[in-house]
Order: C-alpha cells, then sequence, then structure tokens
C-alpha cells in the first residue's frame, strides 16, 4: 500500500481511499490470496503449481509467487493441496506427472477421472518394486505418525484398515503377500474380511505372479525389503 497526500491506494488492486480508517480496513482478492499462500495449504498448493510449470518446462518468473496468485487455476490448486491432504496421496509428484501426461487441466486434477489414471497407472506402468517403494513409503509414514516400528504400525492398522490401503494403491500386494505379519494378520480375521481381500486381491493370479520368473530378481529383492521391515 502506498501513502499519498491526497489519497490512500491499495497497491495490489489499486484501489484509491480518502480516509485512513477505510483504507486500513480494505481486503481484496488479491491480499486473501497471498494471506492464503502462508498457510500449509497454500504452501502445498504452491508447490504443485511450480512442479506443474516444470512438467510443462515453462519458466517462472522470480519466486513465482507472483505468477501463482494471478493465475486463474489458483483455486484449482487450493482444491488440489486439499485433495492431496484429505486423500494422503502417497506420491504427488507422480499423480501430477500422471495429470499432465494425460493433458488434464488443474481444474479437473480432484475428480474421479483424474484419480482413476493414477490408480491405472500404478497398476500397469509401475514395476512390482517401484509398487513396493510406494508401500513402503506408506508403512513409513503410518510407524511415524503412530510414533511406533513398522510392525507394530501394521498391527496397529489392523484388516480393516489395510483393505482400504490396499483399495488405494498405498499398499501393494506385491509386498504384502511377501509379508508374514500380514499373512498373520489375515489367518486371524473374520470370513467377511477375508472374503473382501480375496476380492481385492485375486488370489489365483498372485499366485501366478509370484511364481513368475520374469519377476525373480525383484522378488528377491522385494523378500529383503520384508526382512529389512521385519514383517
Ligand atoms: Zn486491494
Amino acid at each position: 500500500m502506498s501513502i499519498n497526500p491526497n489519497h490512500f491506494e491499495c497497491h495490489h488492486c489499486s484501489k484509491t481511499f480518502v480516509r485512513e480508517t477505510a483504507y486500513y480496513n480494505h481486503k481484496c482478492k488479491i491480499m486473501e490470496k497471498q494471506e492464503g499462500l502462508k498457510t500449509l495449504t497454500g504452501q502445498c498448493a504452491f508447490s504443485c503449481f511450480k512442479t506443474w510449470f516444470m512438467l510443462k518446462k515453462r519458466i517462472l518468473p522470480g519466486d513465482g509467487s507472483k505468477a501463482f496468485i494471478e493465475s486463474k487455476y489458483y483455486a484449482s490448486f487450493i482444491k488440489f493441496a486439499e485433495f492431496i491432504k484429505n486423500l494422503n496421496l502417497t506420491d504427488t509428484d507422480l499423480y501430477i506427472q500422471i495429470v499432465v501426461e494425460k493433458d488434464l487441466p488443474p481444474v479437473m486434477w480432484t475428480n474421479d477421472l483424474a484419480y482413476r489414471y493414477y490408480l491405472e497407472y500404478i497398476d500397469k506402468k509401475l514395476s512390482p518394486l517401484q509398487q513396493v517403494d510406494l508401500s513402503v513409503n506408506t508403512l513409513m509414514k503410518m510407524a511415524d505418525k503412530m510414533e511406533c516400528d513398522v510392525p507394530t504400525a501394521l498391527q496397529k492398522v489392523g484388516i480393516i484398515g489395510l483393505i482400504s490401503l490396499i483399495r488405494e494403491r498405498k499398499l501393494s500386494p506385491w509386498l504384502l503377500l511377501k509379508s508374514s505379519k500380514f499373512m498373520q494378520l489375515l489367518r486371524n480375521s473374520s470370513r467377511d474380511e477375508q472374503n473382501q481381500i480375496t476380492d481385492l486381491i485375486r488370489p489365483e493370479y498372485w499366485q501366478y505372479n509370484l511364481t513368475n520368473s520374469k519377476y525373480q530378481s525383484q522378488l528377491t529383492q522385494i523378500t529383503k525389503i520384508v526382512q529389512e521391515l521385519n514383517i
């Protein structure tokens, strides 16, 4: 804001005021956005905006905050930041990479179609080891949040929690089916829970995967990871 002998002017929107009190009480969209940028959601949205620019191979002037605040997608990025938080998305950069490849504008990043692309990508394009990486990431975050080790976290989440994590591709059968602690949880769960797992992880399909020679070297590594995690 600048002060001029005859009037007060907001340097964001150029609105002028005769009275000082009116000037100090003034709030405009740009000021609100600048305030928003200081919040965690705002920071996350801004970081996604920068990733988007980078993937589009475009250069942001300065630190990029001005371009972000003035972007027509500002609200979409804020919404996307909330979406990441609510879903507890495992790999935000991968998600942005996929929606950019699919040429979806930021306004569409939070809809079901975009999310389905993300899940399909994980299933079809990521190698077993990459899927296990996502799972390890999920387990570490869980243990961190619960302030315990990974095996205890697995126990605490329980079979119902694990079912949703598998559905969201945050935990992969590539890892779980090699885990003795998971198998034990499964044996101790109810018939209904076991049925849900069977629907989600088709055992005959996975039996084939886990014995397929083309995955042998990756499976050896997965076994090592499972041992290190002590699950
Ligand atoms: Zn203003």
